[in-house]
């Protein structure tokens, strides 16, 4: 399998419509973003494991939500959870030059893990931060859009005042172990307005405005 294979997957099902999402996955090789021994499967629409339990999304999940973000060149978004670096080289390949990326990971092994995979691909303007993301990152904000990569029981609450007015915020939500609702939100006059995007299955966030493990 090919990442030909997905991208016309996602083509022919309009999954993905935005040439610059579909732009970006061809340029961003995810090989480059799972463990060498995995390398035979890292084009199959399937999550992967990385390190410490925590997983790579599965790709067509990644493609949505890269989508539903609405990034344009120059726009500056935070992430919780690094992972692998994936999702953040292919929001920084989008935003370009004039934007940055700021993503935040909790386990340090991993956040050195994101570092070295984004030197291989060649993406700058992504910034990997160990520390608790469920925070925020007041330093750098406010953001354009904001996307948490894992699932959390509500938008935490600092993240509302990092969001620029008529930003976006994503994230999976709800209480639910094994499936949460991708909500995006946009913030009008300092409210989010939510819409439901799908049921989706991601790791738990962790810190002060995650799940008590
Ligand atoms: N975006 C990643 C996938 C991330 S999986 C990729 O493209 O590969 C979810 C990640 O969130 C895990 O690495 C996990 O360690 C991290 N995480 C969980 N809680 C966190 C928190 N409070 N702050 C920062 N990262 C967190």
């Amino acid at each position: 399998m090919t990442i030909d294979y997905l991208l016309n997957y996602w083509k022919t099902n309009r999954i993905v419509t935005e040439k610059r999402v579909l732009e970006a996955f061809k340029k961003i090789d995810r090989r480059l973003f799972v463990p060498q021994h995995l390398w035979h499967v890292a084009y199959q629409d399937t999550p992967l494991p990385l390190l410490k339990g925590q997983t790579i999304s599965q790709p067509t999940t990644v493609a949505i939500m890269t989508q539903a973000l609405r990034l344009k060149p120059g726009m500056k978004v935070f992430e919780v959870g690094a992972g692998s670096g994936y999702q953040a080289a292919l929001i920084g390949y989008i935003v370009g030059d004039n934007g940055k990326v700021i993503t935040l990971e909790y386990f340090p092994e991993l956040a050195d893990m994101a570092k070295r995979n984004l030197i291989k691909a060649g993406i700058k303007n992504v910034k990997v931060i160990t520390g608790d993301g469920s925070l925020g990152y007041p330093k750098e904000a406010p953001y354009d859009r904001i996307i948490l990569t894992c699932a959390a029981p509500d938008f935490p609450p600092p993240f509302i005042k990092q969001l620029k007015e008529n930003g976006i915020i994503l994230a999976p939500l709800g209480n639910h172990r094994f499936s949460q609702q991708l909500i995006r939100a946009t913030k009008r006059k300092g409210k989010l307005i939510r819409e439901a995007l799908g049921s989706f299955v991601f790791v738990p966030l962790r810190g002060k405005h995650g799940f008590k493990e």
